[in-house]
Formats: structure tokens, sequence, C-alpha cells
């Protein structure tokens, strides 16, 4: 029988679904580095400010005991920063194998890692699986409720369709307790899109990084295509080469708003840092990671190019509405 409608229907999910593997395997095929390889990268600095970024907003917001859902946990590069925070039980869900699987060895603590260090205080589980496909609340019954969520650089990868979009908010609001935080970082589509209108093509870039759009959005203008699967290609040197989704964030703030969230703060990456350096603890911390020399925002070591790049993330703090329990 002819099905237009349904073969377009199979043709999208099949291609979601393609998509979703190209990127699992991207971040699955990349190796632990050492120490050695680490420090020569060429993004090093901006590798360091992402960390420091992501530890100020675990300092500001977990709080002792705090049971940790991390989606898109990666290799694991946070568990030291919730260590520190002295949180009570971690959660952490990827679509990569190979990173789970670099996960439970940094988690063992029985790495050939940069930080031999000891046993991480708290418990954790840790889950393959794609966070934007799968009901998590079934998976996680009985892990529920959380009292913090984080989805750092990744929550991105589920604007490809409305449906993944929706099940990554779905899933975070089912699983954190009233008044419970979502903290991420995600590209900055406001920053993205004025640089591919500033751009002669359909690519813009420097050194470090290149974002390039297909054909099909040669207008430059999203006006009446539907939010949700802008995709671009998206290349960090020594970092990622992926498929990556517009994330508008003001349609992001509607849904979320459709799923129990309120909006804290929202904050591109170089106002993070003018803002987060103007507090000692924080200029400590970037000078004890590395990323800014002695820890003052004008005498930076990064470069020029990584500045940049910096410049293509925003962070993001959203509330869970409701009041917690008093126990
Ligand atoms: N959050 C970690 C961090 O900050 O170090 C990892 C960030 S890495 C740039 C992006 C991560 O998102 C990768 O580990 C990738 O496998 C994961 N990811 C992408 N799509 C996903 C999905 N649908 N479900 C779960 N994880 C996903």
């Amino acid at each position: 029988r002819h099905d237009p409608q349904g073969v377009a229907h199979f043709l999208e999910d099949e291609s979601t679904k393609i998509f979703a593997r190209k990127v699992a395997d991207h971040y699955s095929a990349r190796s632990n580095q050492t120490l050695e390889e680490r420090e020569a990268s060429p993004i090093i600095h901006l590798k360091k400010l992402n960390n420091w970024i992501k530890s100020v907003l675990i300092q500001l917001y977990a709080r002792r005991g705090d049971a940790v859902l991390d989606l898109a946990c990666g290799k694991g590069g946070d568990l030291i920063k919730w260590d520190k925070a002295k949180v009570g039980y971690y959660v952490g869900i990827d679509i990569a194998e190979g990173s789970i699987k670099d996960c439970r060895t940094r988690y063992n603590g029985d790495a050939d890692h940069h930080q031999r260090r000891k046993k991480f205080t708290f418990p954790a589980r840790l889950i393959c699986g794609d966070c934007y496909e799968v009901r998590l609340d079934k998976v996680l019954a009985d892990d529920a409720p959380f009292d913090i969520c984080s989805c750092q650089f990744a929550l991105h990868y589920s604007w490809s369709t409305e449906a993944r979009a929706r099940q990554a908010l779905a899933n975070v609001s089912a699983l954190l307790r009233p008044g419970g935080i979502f903290i991420g970082t995600m590209p900055d589509a406001n920053v993205i899109i004025k640089k591919l209108r500033e751009a002669e093509g359909l690519t813009f870039g420097n050194s470090v990084y290149w974002v390039h759009f297909d054909e099909e959005f040669s207008d430059k203008k999203f006006k009446s295509s539907s939010p949700f699967g802008i995709k671009y290609t998206f290349h960090l040197e020594d970092a990622v080469d992926c498929p990556e989704w517009i994330v508008p964030f003001h349609i992001f703030k509607a849904l979320a708003e459709e799923y129990d969230f309120e909006l804290v703060f929202a904050k591109n990456s170089h106002e993070f840092v003018h803002e987060y350096m103007k507090k000692p603890e924080f200029v400590e911390l970037m000078r004890r990671l590395g990323a800014l020399g002695d820890g003052s925002p004008d005498q930076s070591t990064l470069s020029a190019d990584e500045w940049e790049a910096a410049y293509l993330y925003m962070s993001f703090v959203l509330r869970k509405r409701g009041q917690p329990d008093k126990t």
C-alpha cells in the first residue's frame, strides 16, 4: 500500500536513530588521553575553562548529601567535582558505551588515569542509554527523586526532533523533586546564528573550531522552518566532530515551562566568566585549574581563538516548580 506519509515518518525515525548512533559512535571512539596528550591539546585552556564553568555551577547549586542525575555524563569528567560538593548519590547515563566504560573505570579508581585517587565517597550507578529516547522515570524508579540534574555539553543532541527534546525535559522533570535544580551548558543559538549570518557562506570558524550548515539553511532565516532539527556539523579541534542541533533559547525556555521548570538564569560563557570572576573563591578555583593564568580575566592564557570558541556556549539553571518536603 502506498502511504507517503507513513514512509516519510519512517524515514524521519530512521535518520534520527542514525544521527543518534553517529553521535554515540563519535564519543565512544574517543579514547582517554594521557596527561601529556591533554596538556599538548590546542584547546587545553578552553577545556580547563569549561571545567571551571561546570565546577562553579556545581558549587553554586549542589548541596551536601544531594542525589545527582548526570545526563550524558560522558567519561565521568565531573565525578571529582561532585565528590568535592560531598553529594550523597550519583547516577550517570550516557549513550556511548565506551564512555560509560571509561566512567566506570574512573569511578572504581583503577584507571590508568592522570588523577589516581582514593575512591569516591558516594555510591554510583552508571547506565548506558539514550536519555532522549527512553522514559527514564521507569528505569530510575528506585533512584528518584533527585535533588539536582546536570546535562553538560549535551542537551543540544536532543533537539534533532521535537519528540526527543520533549523526552529530555520530561525525563528531568519526572525525576527531580519539587524545587530541584537542573543545570546545563549547551551551544548558544543566538551566537551561532549571528555568526552564520555574518559569514559569507554556510561555514564559519577559526583555527580551533568550525561550524557548517547544510544548503537547506542557505536563506539563514529559519523563520518558516521548525525550531527542531536545525542541524549543523560542529568540529572542535581535538574534541568534537559531530552533527549537532540548534536550541533556540526562547523556545527551550517555553518548552521547559511546560514541564514545570522556571528559569533561574541563562548566561553566555563570556558573561559567566565576567560575573563569577568577581568572586574570590572562583578566581582561586580558576587559578588552581590553570585556565586563565593568574586568574585574571584580562591576562588570559586562552588563545583568542579558544576565547571565541568559548563564546559559542551558554549555561542555564532551571528550577522545578513546587516546594521541597520539609524533612
Ligand atoms: N557531560 C560530559 C562532560 O561534560 O564531560 C560529556 C560531554 S560530551 C561533549 C557529550 C556527551 O553527550 C557524550 O558523552 C555523548 O555520548 C553524550 N550523548 C549524546 N547524545 C546522547 C543521548 N541521546 N543520550 C545520552 N548521552 C548522549
